[in-house]
């Protein structure tokens, strides 16, 4: 089995913006390039999981999310950081019910296992929102919040008992502490 690390994409791995429509707004923030590099070479698989409710709200196309993704994953590429996949969930929230994918549902989690054989008992979730928490922990992972972040704010009032597992200032130093359980 494998042990991964789930990331959110915006305002963890990216500047959060309010449509990211196009590769040209992605802006990669400090020390993410660095804490992937770090987490690959500790071993773990890095695993992207995004909602994207743009796409069923029309704003872009499932193929434009994906290419966002591709071109995301290249620029870390670029500088000898390896993404091993990215999971997009494209629907909207919609009561009573929605999909089975969209974070903190665990569908991209599933998938992502079962794709790449992982343990998730031994894998982290890395997140700026309490959302993200809420998928780690619903997952049985354990879970790193990334503070400071704009787009997750909203998300105390849904997920009020979400208790990361510790709290850091970037990318860069969620790896470091993922690494002192890892030695
Ligand atoms: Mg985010
Ligand atoms: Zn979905």
């Amino acid at each position: 089995m494998k042990k991964a690390v789930f990331l959110d994409r915006d305002g963890t791995l990216i500047e959060y913006v309010l449509e990211l429509t196009s590769p040209e707004q992605l802006k990669i923030l400090p020390g993410a390039i660095e804490g992937v590099k770090k987490l690959n070479d500790a071993g773990f698989l890095c695993v992207i999981l995004t909602n994207q409710p743009i796409i069923e709200k029309g704003k872009i196309t499932r193929e434009q999310g994906d290419e966002i993704n591709r071109v995301l994953m290249e620029k870390f590429a670029a500088e000898g950081a390896t993404i091993n996949a990215a999971f997009i969930c494209p629907h909207r929230f919609r009561e009573p019910q929605h999909c089975t994918c969209r974070k903190p549902d665990q569908g991209m989690v599933q998938e992502a296992a079962v794709k790449f054989g992982i343990d998730l008992s031994q894998s982290w979730m890395v997140g700026d929102s309490l959302r993200d928490v809420e998928t780690g922990k619903r997952g049985g992972m354990k879970t790193i919040l990334i503070e400071g972040g704009e787009g997750g704010k909203e998300d105390e009032k849904f997920f009020p008992n979400a208790k990361p597992d510790y709290a850091v200032s970037d990318m860069q130093a969620a790896a470091a502490k993922i690494l002192e359980f890892t030695k």
